[in-house]
């Protein structure tokens, strides 16, 4: 018999295939391209103050759990701690209650970061326990469509970083062939399962598109917002970033060992404007900076 398991985030031999890397691996006794075993490994626990404010209540916390390992290898990660590092390991009964400790402590939203590689037990968990607050899967938009079907049977709201539309630049600054097809399917996939709903301003349910303008590829920023109007609609939350700060291997890549031009990032937000976009919440361009990055040495007040 078929297990609840065996629903298409794994296939029906086990082997992992979450994720477009399609590995086929079985994690039980070894890891995929994301460097992880079927063993959840979280890096940090936070109330965090940086999500986008309509995710929040009057500017509230979201409940963030950073999970260690990726499956994309962006040469620019502010993450890289985590996504090339390990976390503390957890069972799934620990992941709940670690929501139940971000539900206590105020959180607005369970905010799963980097959540892909743990589709499959993010999944399980959330079959066991559903938290009260809305639950935010927060990925990097390499994603098969079979598992946003499943994931949106519990999770609330998908936010996805649409971060190429150029497959050349997914294959050089993340090592991701063919990102923009599958992302942009996915994105489509999920906005087609869960429409935004809103309670006091605060997005309940729904999809939203964050992208991250990168230096002297405003034109591939100009591509996907065209796309967004095209494909998604333009009352479509849009996340238009500019905080992008070159680290880990950026320095290797002179055309973005820098911070976006404030002209780079105008020209972005005026094409969002010509193109009719109602919902893009746009940033201040001196948020260049490190200063937001969440300290992973530290694990945070929770306890896990
Ligand atoms: S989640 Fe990891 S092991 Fe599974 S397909 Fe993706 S990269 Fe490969």
């Amino acid at each position: 018999m078929l297990t609840l398991l065996c629903v298409n985030i794994y296939n029906c031999n086990m082997n992992c295939n979450i994720c477009p890397r399609a590995c086929n691996v079985n994690r039980t006794t070894t890891f995929g391209y994301c460097g992880k075993d079927e063993c959840l490994q979280i890096a940090k626990v936070m109330l965090h103050y940086g999500e986008e404010p309509f995710l929040t209540k009057h500017n509230g916390a979201s409940g963030a759990i950073f999970f260690a390992g990726c499956n994309l290898k962006c040469i620019y990660c502010q993450n890289y701690d985590i996504s090339n590092g390990s976390g503390k390991p957890v069972t799934v009964d620990k992941l709940i209650n670690i929501f139940k400790q971000l539900e206590t402590a105020g959180a607005n939203n369970i905010d799963l970061v980097t959540p892909t590689h743990y589709a499959k037990l993010i999944y399980t968990a959330l079959k066991k326990y559903k938290p009260s607050i809305p639950v935010i899967y927060n990925c990097g938009g390499y994603e098969s469509e079979d598992t946003i079907v499943q994931l949106a049977k519990v999770v609330d709201i998908f936010l996805f970083d649409l971060k190429y539309y150029d497959d050349n630049l997914a294959i050089k600054y993340s090592a991701a062939p063919n990102y923009f097809r599958y992302a942009g399917s996915a994105i489509k996939k999920a906005a087609s399962l869960k429409p935004n709903q809103f309670i006091s301003k605060q997005m309940v349910s729904g999809v939203v598109v964050r992208h991250l303008c990168l230096p002297s590829h405003i034109n591939d920023s100009k591509q996907i917002l065209s796309w967004i109007s095209e494909n998604l609609g333009n009352s479509t939350y849009v996340s238009l970033m500019s905080q992008y700060v070159p680290m880990y291997k950026a320095k290797d890549y002179p055309e973005i060992n820098r911070t976006l031009k404030p002209i780079e990032y105008k020209v972005v937000v005026n094409h969002a404007i010509k193109l009719g976009l109602k919902n893009v919440f746009v940033q201040d361009i001196s948020s260049s900076t490190t200063e937001f990055i969440p300290d992973f040495n530290n694990p945070g007040d929770f306890k896990f």
